[in-house]
Formats: C-alpha cells, structure tokens, sequence
C-alpha cells in the first residue's frame, strides 16, 4: 500500500505559494505633495490610529477607515 504515497499525493514546487505579482503603488503617495524641499501632507493623520493613517473623507469632514474617528472641519 506505501507505493501510492509517493507519486500523485503532492505537486513537486506548488506548495502553496502564491506567485509574487507586481502590487499596485499604494495609493497613499498621492496624498503627499513635493514642493521644493518640503514634502506638504494633503490629508491628515488619525490622531488614534498615529501617523500613517490618513483621514480621508468628504467635503467637511475627515474619517478614519480604521477606527472610524470622525472629524468634522468648521467652517
Ligand atoms: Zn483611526
């Protein structure tokens, strides 16, 4: 019975790793702006999450996806 174990149980080189694909840039990149020598933040940061987590959002207002604080601008 042992001979079946060697041949069809297992894929030589597929075991189980995934193909490195190229990613996609992160998006995040776009909310910095280079001006001359001093790179200009375009979104805020979650001040719970800490910097890294960028605030996005509507009009008047800055949500975070992660913890979903909320800020509202005034106006
Ligand atoms: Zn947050």
């Amino acid at each position: 019975m042992s001979e079946r174990e060697g041949g069809t149980k297992m894929k030589a080189g597929e075991g189980g790793k995934k193909p490195h694909k190229n990613k996609p840039t992160s998006e995040k990149y776009k909310l910095y702006k280079v001006s001359g020598d001093s790179v200009k933040r375009e979104a805020k940061f979650c001040p719970r999450c800490g910097p890294g987590v960028f605030l996005g959002g509507g009009l008047n207002r800055l949500h975070c996806g992660k913890c979903k604080y909320t800020e509202f601008n005034k106006k």
